[in-house]
Protein backbone atom coordinates (compact mmCIF):
# COMPACT_ATOMS: atom_id res chain seq x y z
CA UNK A 1 0.00 0.00 0.00
CA UNK A 2 1.06 3.70 -0.38
CA UNK A 3 2.91 5.78 2.39
CA UNK A 4 2.71 8.77 0.84
CA UNK A 5 2.32 12.35 2.56
CA UNK A 6 -0.08 14.67 1.49
CA UNK A 7 1.02 18.48 0.84
CA UNK A 8 -1.82 20.45 0.59
CA UNK A 9 -1.32 24.20 -0.48
CA UNK A 10 -4.36 26.65 1.53
CA UNK A 11 -4.04 29.47 -1.22
CA UNK A 12 -6.67 32.09 1.17
CA UNK A 13 -7.81 34.97 -0.45
CA UNK A 14 -4.84 35.40 -2.32
CA UNK A 15 -4.59 35.49 -6.27
CA UNK A 16 -6.47 36.57 -9.57
CA UNK A 17 -6.70 34.09 -12.85
CA UNK A 18 -3.18 35.44 -14.09
CA UNK A 19 -1.14 34.98 -10.58
CA UNK A 20 -3.22 31.60 -9.88
CA UNK A 21 -2.14 30.50 -13.37
CA UNK A 22 1.48 31.09 -13.50
CA UNK A 23 1.60 29.53 -9.89
CA UNK A 24 0.46 26.72 -10.96
CA UNK A 25 2.64 26.70 -14.27
CA UNK A 26 5.65 27.44 -12.10
CA UNK A 27 4.95 24.47 -9.54
CA UNK A 28 3.83 22.26 -11.97
CA UNK A 29 7.52 22.59 -13.81
CA UNK A 30 9.13 22.11 -10.36
CA UNK A 31 7.48 18.85 -9.21
CA UNK A 32 9.52 15.40 -10.40
CA UNK A 33 7.58 13.39 -12.28
CA UNK A 34 8.49 10.80 -9.74
CA UNK A 35 7.93 12.91 -6.69
CA UNK A 36 6.44 10.09 -3.72
CA UNK A 37 3.95 12.48 -1.94
CA UNK A 38 0.26 13.50 -2.58
CA UNK A 39 0.00 16.76 -3.50
CA UNK A 40 -3.17 19.05 -3.49
CA UNK A 41 -4.14 22.98 -4.03
CA UNK A 42 -6.48 24.83 -2.17
CA UNK A 43 -7.25 28.26 -4.31
CA UNK A 44 -10.14 30.52 -4.58
CA UNK A 45 -13.11 29.74 -5.88
CA UNK A 46 -12.64 32.16 -8.80
CA UNK A 47 -10.14 30.68 -10.00
CA UNK A 48 -10.74 26.83 -9.61
CA UNK A 49 -12.44 26.01 -12.89
CA UNK A 50 -9.42 27.68 -14.80
CA UNK A 51 -6.89 25.92 -12.70
CA UNK A 52 -8.93 22.28 -12.94
CA UNK A 53 -8.42 22.68 -16.51
CA UNK A 54 -4.37 22.93 -16.01
CA UNK A 55 -4.39 20.36 -13.76
CA UNK A 56 -6.28 17.63 -15.28
CA UNK A 57 -3.41 15.39 -16.54
CA UNK A 58 -1.43 15.79 -13.64
CA UNK A 59 -0.66 14.71 -10.13
CA UNK A 60 -2.11 18.07 -8.10
CA UNK A 61 -5.78 17.11 -6.35
CA UNK A 62 -8.00 20.66 -6.66
CA UNK A 63 -9.77 21.69 -3.66
CA UNK A 64 -12.09 24.57 -2.80
CA UNK A 65 -11.56 25.96 0.78
CA UNK A 66 -15.03 26.54 1.95
CA UNK A 67 -18.52 25.27 1.03
CA UNK A 68 -22.39 25.92 2.23
CA UNK A 69 -24.08 22.95 3.72
CA UNK A 70 -27.45 23.20 1.71
CA UNK A 71 -27.54 22.14 -1.70
CA UNK A 72 -28.77 25.01 -3.51
CA UNK A 73 -31.54 27.38 -2.79
CA UNK A 74 -31.40 31.51 -1.66
CA UNK A 75 -28.36 31.59 0.25
CA UNK A 76 -27.10 34.38 -1.31
CA UNK A 77 -23.07 34.49 -1.26
CA UNK A 78 -22.83 30.68 -0.66
CA UNK A 79 -21.59 27.81 -2.86
CA UNK A 80 -22.33 24.35 -2.72
CA UNK A 81 -20.69 20.68 -2.74
CA UNK A 82 -22.40 20.33 -6.29
CA UNK A 83 -20.94 23.71 -7.52
CA UNK A 84 -17.51 22.88 -5.99
CA UNK A 85 -17.60 19.40 -7.70
CA UNK A 86 -18.79 21.35 -11.19
CA UNK A 87 -15.62 23.60 -11.29
CA UNK A 88 -13.48 20.60 -11.10
CA UNK A 89 -12.76 20.28 -7.51
CA UNK A 90 -12.72 17.11 -5.69
CA UNK A 91 -11.66 18.53 -2.04
CA UNK A 92 -12.63 20.90 0.38
CA UNK A 93 -11.93 22.37 3.73
CA UNK A 94 -14.09 22.64 6.65
CA UNK A 95 -13.57 24.92 9.78
CA UNK A 96 -10.40 25.85 8.84
CA UNK A 97 -9.30 28.46 11.92
CA UNK A 98 -10.39 31.42 9.83
CA UNK A 99 -13.81 30.41 8.84
CA UNK A 100 -14.14 30.13 12.69
CA UNK A 101 -12.21 32.70 14.29
CA UNK A 102 -12.75 35.96 11.69
CA UNK A 103 -15.88 35.06 10.06
CA UNK A 104 -17.13 33.04 13.05
CA UNK A 105 -18.24 29.47 12.20
CA UNK A 106 -18.88 27.52 15.00
CA UNK A 107 -18.85 23.59 15.76
CA UNK A 108 -22.41 23.39 14.65
CA UNK A 109 -21.49 24.95 11.41
CA UNK A 110 -18.68 22.84 10.35
CA UNK A 111 -20.45 19.99 10.88
CA UNK A 112 -22.88 20.42 8.71
CA UNK A 113 -20.68 21.41 6.08
CA UNK A 114 -18.19 18.19 6.55
CA UNK A 115 -21.79 16.40 6.43
CA UNK A 116 -22.32 18.20 2.86
CA UNK A 117 -19.16 18.08 1.48
CA UNK A 118 -19.12 13.89 2.06
CA UNK A 119 -22.81 13.46 0.77
CA UNK A 120 -21.74 15.62 -1.88
CA UNK A 121 -18.64 13.52 -3.51
CA UNK A 122 -16.02 15.48 -2.03
CA UNK A 123 -13.22 14.90 0.08
CA UNK A 124 -13.37 16.46 3.56
CA UNK A 125 -10.49 18.02 5.29
CA UNK A 126 -11.39 19.32 8.52
CA UNK A 127 -9.52 21.36 10.12
CA UNK A 128 -8.92 21.72 14.16
CA UNK A 129 -6.96 23.62 16.67
CA UNK A 130 -6.68 25.65 19.78
CA UNK A 131 -5.93 29.44 20.98
CA UNK A 132 -2.91 30.62 22.12
CA UNK A 133 -4.45 31.33 25.39
CA UNK A 134 -6.43 27.89 25.35
CA UNK A 135 -3.05 26.04 25.21
CA UNK A 136 -1.35 28.41 27.90
CA UNK A 137 -4.37 27.22 30.00
CA UNK A 138 -4.22 23.60 29.49
CA UNK A 139 -7.38 23.40 27.25
CA UNK A 140 -5.70 22.19 23.62
CA UNK A 141 -7.20 18.21 23.96
CA UNK A 142 -10.07 19.75 25.18
CA UNK A 143 -10.48 21.97 22.28
CA UNK A 144 -9.05 19.52 19.86
CA UNK A 145 -11.50 17.15 21.26
CA UNK A 146 -14.56 18.83 20.91
CA UNK A 147 -13.83 20.13 17.52
CA UNK A 148 -12.84 17.04 16.39
CA UNK A 149 -15.91 14.78 17.45
CA UNK A 150 -18.41 17.17 16.62
CA UNK A 151 -16.88 17.97 12.76
CA UNK A 152 -17.19 14.11 12.41
CA UNK A 153 -20.86 13.52 14.23
CA UNK A 154 -23.08 11.51 12.04
CA UNK A 155 -19.97 10.66 9.74
CA UNK A 156 -20.74 7.09 8.80
CA UNK A 157 -17.19 4.60 9.05
CA UNK A 158 -18.19 4.19 5.49
CA UNK A 159 -17.11 7.57 4.57
CA UNK A 160 -14.37 8.17 6.93
CA UNK A 161 -11.55 7.41 4.18
CA UNK A 162 -13.24 10.29 2.79
CA UNK A 163 -12.46 12.69 5.60
CA UNK A 164 -8.37 14.34 6.53
CA UNK A 165 -7.83 16.04 9.52
CA UNK A 166 -5.67 19.15 10.09
CA UNK A 167 -4.39 20.10 12.79
CA UNK A 168 -3.53 23.58 12.48
CA UNK A 169 -2.75 25.60 16.28
CA UNK A 170 -3.71 28.72 15.61
CA UNK A 171 -0.99 30.72 17.43
CA UNK A 172 1.01 29.03 14.12
CA UNK A 173 -0.94 30.14 11.05
CA UNK A 174 0.47 32.86 9.70
CA UNK A 175 2.89 33.50 12.47
CA UNK A 176 6.03 32.02 11.68
CA UNK A 177 6.06 30.54 15.00
CA UNK A 178 5.90 26.61 14.64
CA UNK A 179 4.89 23.91 16.69
CA UNK A 180 7.81 21.84 17.40
CA UNK A 181 7.20 18.53 16.13
CA UNK A 182 7.31 17.42 19.57
CA UNK A 183 4.30 19.30 20.08
CA UNK A 184 2.89 18.58 16.72
CA UNK A 185 3.28 15.01 17.44
CA UNK A 186 1.59 15.29 20.86
CA UNK A 187 -1.70 16.11 19.37
CA UNK A 188 -1.36 14.22 16.66
CA UNK A 189 -1.36 10.74 18.93
CA UNK A 190 -3.93 12.68 20.71
CA UNK A 191 -6.37 12.75 17.81
CA UNK A 192 -5.36 9.21 16.41
CA UNK A 193 -6.21 7.83 19.81
CA UNK A 194 -9.39 9.89 19.22
CA UNK A 195 -10.14 8.00 15.39
CA UNK A 196 -9.46 4.90 16.78
CA UNK A 197 -12.08 5.32 19.93
CA UNK A 198 -14.18 6.33 17.14
CA UNK A 199 -13.62 4.14 14.26
CA UNK A 200 -11.63 1.39 15.16
CA UNK A 201 -8.95 -0.17 12.54
CA UNK A 202 -10.51 2.45 10.19
CA UNK A 203 -8.78 5.27 11.94
CA UNK A 204 -5.74 4.24 10.21
CA UNK A 205 -7.36 5.26 6.47
CA UNK A 206 -7.67 8.88 7.83
CA UNK A 207 -4.66 11.08 7.20
CA UNK A 208 -3.72 13.96 9.92
CA UNK A 209 -1.83 17.05 8.46
CA UNK A 210 -0.26 19.44 10.61
CA UNK A 211 -0.62 23.49 9.69
CA UNK A 212 0.90 26.15 11.07
CA UNK A 213 3.86 28.13 9.58
CA UNK A 214 5.46 25.13 7.70
CA UNK A 215 7.96 25.94 5.74
CA UNK A 216 10.66 23.74 3.42
CA UNK A 217 13.21 24.34 6.26
CA UNK A 218 10.54 22.43 8.80
CA UNK A 219 8.90 19.74 6.88
CA UNK A 220 11.26 16.79 7.08
CA UNK A 221 11.68 17.00 10.95
CA UNK A 222 7.74 17.84 11.52
CA UNK A 223 6.85 14.55 8.72
CA UNK A 224 9.42 12.53 10.69
CA UNK A 225 7.54 12.38 13.42
CA UNK A 226 5.23 9.30 13.28
CA UNK A 227 1.45 10.50 13.40
CA UNK A 228 2.16 13.31 11.20
CA UNK A 229 0.54 12.16 7.55
CA UNK A 230 1.40 15.67 6.05
CA UNK A 231 1.34 19.25 5.99
CA UNK A 232 -1.28 22.06 5.41
CA UNK A 233 0.59 24.94 4.19
CA UNK A 234 -0.38 28.38 4.10
CA UNK A 235 1.95 31.23 2.93
CA UNK A 236 4.65 28.89 1.58
CA UNK A 237 2.21 27.49 -0.58
CA UNK A 238 2.06 31.16 -2.38
CA UNK A 239 5.56 30.68 -3.38
CA UNK A 240 6.25 27.39 -6.10
CA UNK A 241 9.86 27.52 -4.95
CA UNK A 242 8.72 27.02 -1.03
CA UNK A 243 5.71 24.38 -1.60
CA UNK A 244 8.33 22.34 -4.44
CA UNK A 245 10.85 22.50 -1.36
CA UNK A 246 8.07 21.22 1.17
CA UNK A 247 6.78 18.42 -2.05
CA UNK A 248 10.84 17.23 -1.77
CA UNK A 249 10.89 16.95 1.67
CA UNK A 250 7.94 14.69 2.07
CA UNK A 251 8.93 12.26 -0.65
CA UNK A 252 11.44 11.48 1.09
CA UNK A 253 9.94 10.93 4.73
CA UNK A 254 8.25 8.02 6.05
CA UNK A 255 4.56 8.60 6.31
CA UNK A 256 2.84 6.28 8.04
CA UNK A 257 -0.54 6.37 6.65
CA UNK A 258 -1.81 3.99 4.15
CA UNK A 259 -5.00 4.79 2.98
CA UNK A 260 -6.67 6.31 -0.34
CA UNK A 261 -8.78 9.34 -0.61
CA UNK A 262 -11.76 8.44 -3.21
CA UNK A 263 -11.18 11.59 -5.06
CA UNK A 264 -7.70 12.44 -4.05
CA UNK A 265 -5.48 11.33 -7.18
CA UNK A 266 -3.62 8.26 -6.29
CA UNK A 267 -1.36 6.64 -7.75
CA UNK A 268 0.53 3.81 -7.56
C1 LIG B 1 -3.16 27.56 6.84
O1 LIG B 1 -3.69 28.55 6.39
O2 LIG B 1 -3.80 26.50 6.90
C2 LIG B 1 -1.77 27.66 7.31
C3 LIG B 1 -1.24 26.64 7.92
O3 LIG B 1 -1.13 28.85 7.07
P1 LIG B 1 0.46 29.13 7.28
O4 LIG B 1 1.20 27.99 6.67
O5 LIG B 1 0.70 30.42 6.55
O6 LIG B 1 0.70 29.23 8.74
Amino acid sequence: MANKALIAGNWKMNTTLDSAQELIRDLLKQIPPDVNADIAVYPPFTVLYQLGELLKDSVVALGAQDLFWEEKGAYTGEISAAQIRDSGATLVLAGHSERRHVIGEDNETVHRKVMAALKGRLDACLCVGEKQEQRESGQTSDIVQSQLKSGLKDVDPSDISKVTIAYEPVWAIGTGLTATPEQAQEVHLFIRKLLKELYGEKAGEIRILYGGSAKPQNAAQLLSMPDVDGLLVGGASLDAESFAGIINAAGSSTAAWGGKLPYMKNRA
